[in-house]
């Protein structure tokens, strides 16, 4: 038997490597088992949000629409360019180192705070003892005093689209291309699949992202939706709603889409297809018989509010769980985690996890939509400001979008706030910091906001749940 470690981590991704370095400070003998190998056959850490996740597809978010800017939007700011061209290859060069800085710093962190990497395939054995196979095949079992699982998600894939090289990818293949493909077919109207979608619009794709459902992004607030779609929909995004793909062929190197809505069956031939369903928690070859940990029945590791698994010592945490599948989620998880086998009381607040879609706008929220608050039972209270009245949105050339709060209108009380704008990412951490602090309206609309900024529409958005918006017509008098 190897070392005996108080904390071994499985998975480096966002959830594993926050645990890890949090449980590493508290003074934790600490190790971290990581199977993800690059290109050139090197361990890497960082998971799916490094590698093939928020990072590289913000670099291809940012990339492309700089360029969209200089092509279609300098000029109106009397920025005169010609002859702008993309340089798709140097794009994705950035992006890869980008993303190798990023993985290489993990690693360097790991160094820093005396975290022992383990390369290799983690299977968690009875007793909270870890195998861990390396590349080459050969096993080595440590002991733990706990154990915490951050084993992540992979794609969801489906039958009718088959993932075939270089036609039909998944959201790593489409971060991938090395050409504008001339006409791209995306599975999903997701998060994911709108940013991707995006991406390869700006570059000069046709893109045709075909959506099951008859709703557009049922998670968010139904009026921030609806103006994402107008607004993705004047981008040149194609997004047909009620499209079940329900089959693919490929032909002489072209992608044929079998798909039906409600006028029958459909067919669309692609240069490239992404399928964008969904992901589904990882546990492949990951638990041992006899560990204890279940498993619920869709594939997630059960845990209680603190990710606990059934099995004393033994937590999960990210997207191997119930929640939401974010990189930041997970983190909190793993800080709290680490804490708790620290001996501290620790918990998380999962109403109070914000969520963004980095298309251009934004859109980003926290808590509850209207509709939700309502089925929820609350009487709602709700204040909007749109960014066209905005000085700094006007001064930026940004104009579209809103900013929205919504309440218990019995308390004032924040439930959720919804912001679709530029920067909406950044500017909706108020909306979280608010939320945190189980703050009112008044209490943001009493707050002092610099001018001129976007935050301010935060503001006035406070000020609207109570008709007193300043900058926007139809206010209440006291
Ligand atoms: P992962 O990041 O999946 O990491 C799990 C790690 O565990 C992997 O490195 C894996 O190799 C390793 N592993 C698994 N099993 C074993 C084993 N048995 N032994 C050893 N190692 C193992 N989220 C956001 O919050 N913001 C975004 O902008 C965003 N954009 C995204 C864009 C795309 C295209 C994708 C695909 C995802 C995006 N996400 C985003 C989601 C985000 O990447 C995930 O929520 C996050 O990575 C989950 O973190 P995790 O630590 O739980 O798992
Ligand atoms: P998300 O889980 O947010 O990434 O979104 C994935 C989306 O893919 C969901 O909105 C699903 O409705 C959609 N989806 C799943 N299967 C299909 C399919 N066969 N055809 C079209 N859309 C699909």
């Amino acid at each position: 038997m190897a070392d005996k470690f108080d904390v071994i981590v499985i998975g480096a991704g966002p959830g594993g490597y926050v645990a890890a370095i949090r449980a590493a400070q508290l003074g934790m003998k600490v190790a971290c088992v990581e199977k993800w190998v690059n290109k050139s056959g090197k361990t890497v850490h960082g998971g799916t949000c490094l590698n093939v996740g928020c990072i590289p597809s913000k670099a291809l978010l940012e990339t492309s629409h700089k360029y969209v800017e200089a092509r279609d939007e300098y000029s109106e700011l009397g920025i005169e360019v010609s002859d702008v061209q993309m340089d798709v290859k140097k794009m994705m060069a950035r992006k890869e180192k980008t993303v190798a800085n990023l993985t290489g710093g993990i690693s360097a962190l790991f160094k820093a705070n005396g975290v022992t990497a383990l390369e290799g395939t983690g299977k968690l054995l009875p007793g909270k003892k870890v195998e861990v196979t390396d590349h080459e095949g050969n096993s080595e079992t440590y002991e733990a005093a706990n154990v915490v699982i951050a084993s992540g998600s992979v794609p969801v894939e489906i039958p009718p689209a088959p993932l075939t090289e270089g036609l039909i990818v998944d959201s790593s293949g489409a971060l991938e291309f090395q050409e504008v493909p001339k006409r791209l077919g995306v599975i999903g109207a997701g998060v994911i699949g709108l940013e991707l979608g995006s991406v390869w619009k700006r570059l000069g794709s046709e893109v045709t992202v075909l959506e099951a459902m008859d709703s557009f992004l049922p998670v968010v607030d139904d009026q921030i939706a609806k103006e994402t779609k107008k607004i993705l929909g004047k981008q040149g995004l194609d997004i047909r709603l009620g499209a079940r793909v329900t089959g693919t062929d490929i032909k002489d190197n072209e992608v044929v889409v079998k798909y039906t809505d409600s006028n029958g069956e459909q067919e669309q031939t692609f240069d490239k297809l992404i399928v964008c369903v969904g992901r589904r928690p990882y546990t492949q070859s990951l638990l041992a018989d006899g560990t204890g940990v279940e498993l619920d029945e869709r594939g997630f590791i059960q845990v209680d509010d603190t990710c606990q698994t059934n099995a004393p010592g033994v937590f999960a945490i990210g997207d191997v769980v119930r929640g939401p599948m974010l990189a930041h989620k997970g983190s909190e998880e793993g800080m709290m985690v680490a804490d708790i086998i620290h001996g501290e009381k620790a918990q998380m607040n999962y109403d109070a996890i914000p969520s963004v879609i980095y298309t251009a706008p934004e859109v980003a929220w926290v808590g509850m939509s209207e509709q939700q608050a309502k089925k929820e039972g609350f009487e709602v209270k709700c204040g909007v400001f749109p960014f066209s009245a905005s000085g700094r949105a006007m001064a930026n050339n940004a104009t579209e979008g809103m900013a929205k709060v919504v309440t218990d209108a019995s308390t004032d009380r924040i439930l959720g706030v919804h912001i679709i704008g530029q920067h909406a990412g950044e500017l909706i951490a108020q909306g979280v910091i608010a939320m945190e602090f189980g703050s009112s309206a008044e209490d943001l609309a009493l707050t002092c906001f610099a001018h001129p900024t976007l935050s301010e529409a935060v503001h006035e958005a406070a000020l609207a749940v109570d008709g007193h918006a300043i900058h926007m017509a139809n206010r209440k008098k006291r």
